[in-house]
């Protein structure tokens, strides 16, 4: 008995502070945390530290037993924020009695604070996700400062998300923290994971009772350690319903403690009183926890619906904007994009108006024209102007049902458009982002989608009597639907102008292949932030001879454009082939994979991924341009990018945490060879073929020197009798991004339904680059020892590439119906192609794995009439059909 009183965790600031059996459960004060408090981020990015200290102040004031205090945030320097703030602490007794949780996931800012801190701090925290030897070292260095630990439920593998997995992690990591660093067991505090509940997905129905019994296993099993947990978690999913959230933080924290968890972080102010929950709340809160019943989920909800707005829902501090007239109020609202406020402004409007529309045609369009006009002035961006909208769509949403219950309440709109992304293609951010923009002016959006066949198009735009058609697309195929959609407006004797916009589209294309078929204006638009311009002087009154420039404008452009194409000169696609690149084969080596055949990821933890983002076309996708980081400290766009890196983090966070997006990915890897010059045979374990894929040549006249490279040429030929070797894969981290889209906009919130687009679609590029280096340095292997940071991924310096169809190099969107077949993409991953190859979900990659070091980029420039018929035979499709799968190139 007298030696185990020892074995209590004794933690200490000036006073200690001793966890006994007997003691009430520890209470560790949140707030001090720059991803938890943008109040105290403010003040520590602002050096306001005197302020700082009182936010640790209050906390310890109001029962906090422990401060957590995490520094981590993208523009701190994180060492120096925590060096300085745990110095200050230290002069200020009234916190510093109570002992400090150093929380941080770099590893170099917990070991700063471990080297300032007084007393017996606690370490938040060390786990296995970077594998045995890194936890053995950072352990050891805890151990040697003197200081406690957490241990998340985290292994090489991931996050623990089972019962089996928290236990099995704990048991491990504790196994090694007390016979190998000889650690004390009474100074470990596993963190088992709390995630959210009530989330509507299946695999998180357990996710409170698997904590719960994997607490009390823990503290059974594992002799003195103590577990803990970051409580509000749990109700992540209720986020802006505080009575829902504070009756699941305090039912989840009763039982949790009764399973032994004696620690945990907790913000007081979010949770009510055990007792005090209703009992209908309780028992439906109690029957989410335990996965009592299979409706549990939707009855919380429902229930929890009707508790929303009864307390003050939004925990907002009395605002100095707040006190301004009715107006300002209105304006200040729509230009900041703040909603908090929108509908209570809003209501006080109407009731001070005659008739209900008028609040619209009044207060809400005298807000939207400051915002049109700060952002016509470059002084707004496109994000600020989507959040403005998101403001607008709750204001009308209110204000609604009281139009629609006068006699005559219509709101007059500038116009009315069509927008919609053609047949076959997926992708709509662009779109949705023009859509936006618009409906901010004012004007009437009929949005159609994605995936809009030509009749649907055309019926909707006479039934809807729209003024203007815009079409958007991706992928190559798309622009032969936006060719076909123009005729068949030109048969139905349309009289409305045709906006083209999207990735592939240009003003050339437009001019060249559009406009030609159809007698009224054809305009490519690829900026959002030009839209409101452009439809504004389409649809201006008597503007005749604005569309009639425009019209003359493009003939002329489409003219200089096609003699300029004829100044180039091109060869025959015999004399490239005689023409191409050279790989010295007899002094190759080959390297064989470790592992050849096809290999599926079904489940895959995508929080691997962030580190693998690339940034830069995020920014690009919001219309600010520049590469990450010096964006976010760009002169011009540098607040604004910030602050929609932040946005983007915040839901980067959730999808984590909340696991909203499910990642799959399937690859191969084959014995091939090149035959006839740019075909590529890939085999089985016998030799026999299995699949061909077809290449296509550069034809550009070339300095003799120079070759004509086709992708071909980076695999060994068959006649040098050397196997080479050759893969291919898809990867998608798009699974369930349509139904959080849909959830988004139902909710008026445009704003996030286009950021969980683009960063399923940042995900999906940095699975794909994750993946790459695995091929390489694992599974194929010939890269075995690089050592490429980020950054060198991010430019591609590693050895060989993974060419994409679609792309230059491989223009040839047919060419993913082989790799379709060849890994049986559909049936194993459930990644699909639509009619236009377009790949659907469409946050997804695919691409071919070629190892060869000389391989590399390339465009393949225009493809002429002789290896277009001779590709229509390879291939047996007509030579309509191969144009249309291969890209124009009209840039060339
Ligand atoms: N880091 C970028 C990666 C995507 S773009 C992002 O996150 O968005 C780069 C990819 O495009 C390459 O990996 C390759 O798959 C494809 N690609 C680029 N140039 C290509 C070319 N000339 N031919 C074929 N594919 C190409």
């Amino acid at each position: 008995m007298e030696s185990d009183c020892k074995k209590y965790l004794t933690l200490s600031g000036l006073e200690p502070l001793v966890v006994t059996p007997e003691s009430n459960f520890v209470n560790v004060g949140e707030r001090t945390n720059v991803t938890g408090s943008r109040k105290f981020l403010r003040l520590i990015k602002e050096e306001k530290y005197e302020e700082a200290l009182s936010v640790a102040r209050d906390q310890v004031d109001g029962g906090a037993q422990i401060i957590d205090v995490n520094m981590d945030e993208g523009m701190l320097d994180g060492v120096y924020a925590m060096t300085t703030f745990l110095n200050l602490i230290a002069s200020e007794p009234d916190i510093s009695r109570v002992p400090v949780m150093i929380d941080s996931s770099k590893w170099e800012i917990i070991e700063a604070g471990l080297k300032v801190v007084q007393g017996k701090c606690v370490v938040n925290s060390i786990s296995l996700k970077e594998g045995e030897q890194e936890f053995i070292r950072q352990a050891k260095l805890v151990k040697r400062y003197g200081a406690a630990v957490i241990v998340m439920a985290f292994d090489e593998t991931g996050q623990a998300d089972t019962y089996q997995r928290r236990i099995d992690i704990c048991k491990r990591s504790y196994d090694i923290l007390v016979e190998v660093v000889k650690f004390a067991p009474q100074d470990i505090i596993f963190d088992p994971n709390i995630f959210p509940v009530a989330t509507g997905m299946d695999e998180h129905r357990k996710n409170a009772l698997d904590f719960f019994q994997a607490t009390k296993w823990i503290r059974t099993n594992l002799p003195y350690a103590n577990v803990s947990g970051g409580v509000s978690n749990v109700s992540f999913s209720f986020r802006g319903n505080n009575i829902a959230r504070e009756a699941i933080n305090s039912a989840f924290l009763y039982h949790a403690i009764k399973n032994g968890m004696n620690i945990g972080i907790v913000n007081p102010t979010m949770l009510e009183i055990y007792d005090e929950i209703p009992k209908d709340l309780l028992e439906c809160v109690e029957d989410v926890l335990f996965d009592r019943k299979d409706d549990a989920t939707e009855r919380l909800l429902d229930l929890a619906e009707t508790l929303k707005g009864q307390k003050n829902d939004v925990e907002v501090a009395v605002l100095e904007w707040r006190n301004k007239p009715l107006q300002e109020r209105i304006t200040h609202g729509l230009v900041k994009g703040i909603d908090a406020f929108i509908v209570e402004d809003v209501e006080e409007a109407r009731v001070l108006a005659q008739k209900p529309i008028e609040v619209i045609e009044g207060n809400l369009m005298i807000g939207m024209n400051v915002v049109g006009d700060l952002f016509g002035s470059g002084k707004m961006f496109l994000p600020q102007v989507v959040k403005s909208a998101r403001v607008m769509k709750r204001a009308v949403a209110h204000l609604q049902p009281f139009i629609e219950a006068e006699k005559d309440g219509k709101i007059e709109f500038a116009g009315k458009i069509l927008m919609a992304t053609v047949k076959g293609d997926v992708h709509d951010i662009g779109k949705n982002i023009v859509s936006v923009v618009l409906g901010c002016n004012n004007y009437e959006i009929v949005d159609l989608g994605v995936m809009v066949p030509p009749e649907k198009i055309i019926e909707t735009a006479i039934k809807e009597q729209v003024d203007i058609i815009g079409l958007s697309g991706l992928i190559t195929p798309s622009l032969d639907e936006m060719v076909y959609v123009s005729k068949e407006m030109e048969k139905q004797g349309f009289k409305i102008p045709l906006m083209i916009g999207g990735a592939t589209t240009s003003k050339a294309h437009s001019a060249v292949k559009i406009a030609p078929h159809y007698s009224h204006t054809v305009i490519h638009v690829n900026d959002a932030s030009r839209a409101v311009t452009v439809v504004g002087d389409l649809l201006k009154k008597d503007n005749q001879q604005h569309l009639s420039d425009l019209r003359t404008s493009y003939d002329v452009f489409r003219e200089q454009f096609l003699s300029r194409t004829k100044q180039k000169e091109y060869i025959s696609i015999e004399e490239a082939r005689s023409k191409k690149y050279k790989i010295n084969w007899e002094q190759t080596t080959i390297v064989k994979p470790k592992k050849l055949g096809i290999q599926v990821i079904q489940e895959f933890d995508i929080t691997k991924l962030e580190e693998f983002i690339d940034w830069s076309p995020f920014f690009r996708s919001w219309d600010l341009h520049g590469k990450y980081p010096n964006i976010l400290t760009d002169e011009v766009v540098g607040e604004q990018a910030t602050e929609l890196f932040k946005d983007a983090q915040e839901l980067l966070q959730r999808i984590f945490s909340e696991k909203l997006l499910g990642a799959k990915a399937i690859f191969g890897l084959f014995p091939a060879n090149t035959i006839n010059d740019d075909d590529i045979e890939i085999y089985d374990e016998n030799g026999d073929i299995q699949h061909t894929f077809l290449t296509l040549r550069q034809q550009l006249k070339k300095r003799a020197e120079v070759p004509n490279i086709a992708l071909s040429d980076f695999i060994a030929p068959k006649s040098t009798g050397q196997t080479d070797y050759m893969g291919c894969f898809c990867v998608s981290t798009g699974f369930g991004t349509k139904a959080l889209a849909e959830a988004f906009e139902a909710d008026h919130d445009d704003y996030n339904s286009i950021m969980i687009k683009a960063l399923a679609d940042r995900l999906a590029e940095a699975f794909a680059e994750y993946l790459h280096k695995e091929v390489r340095v694992n599974h194929w292997g010939y890269a075995a020892d690089e050592a490429l940071s980020n950054t060198d991924l991010i430019k591609e310096t590693y050895k060989g590439i993974r060419p994409a169809p679609g792309y230059p190099a491989c223009p040839d969107h047919l060419e993913k119906q082989t790799i379709w077949k060849l890994l049986e993409v559909e049936q194993q991953i459930g990644v699909e192609l639509t009619e236009s190859l377009a790949m659907w979900p469409a946050a997804s990659v695919s691409g071919y794995y070629f190892g060869n070091p000389e391989a590399k980029y390339f465009g393949l420039g225009k493809i002429t009439e002789d290896q277009l018929i001779d590709y229509s035979k390879r291939r047996d499709i007509s030579i309509e059909d191969a144009q249309k799968w291969l890209n124009p190139n009209l840039a060339n």
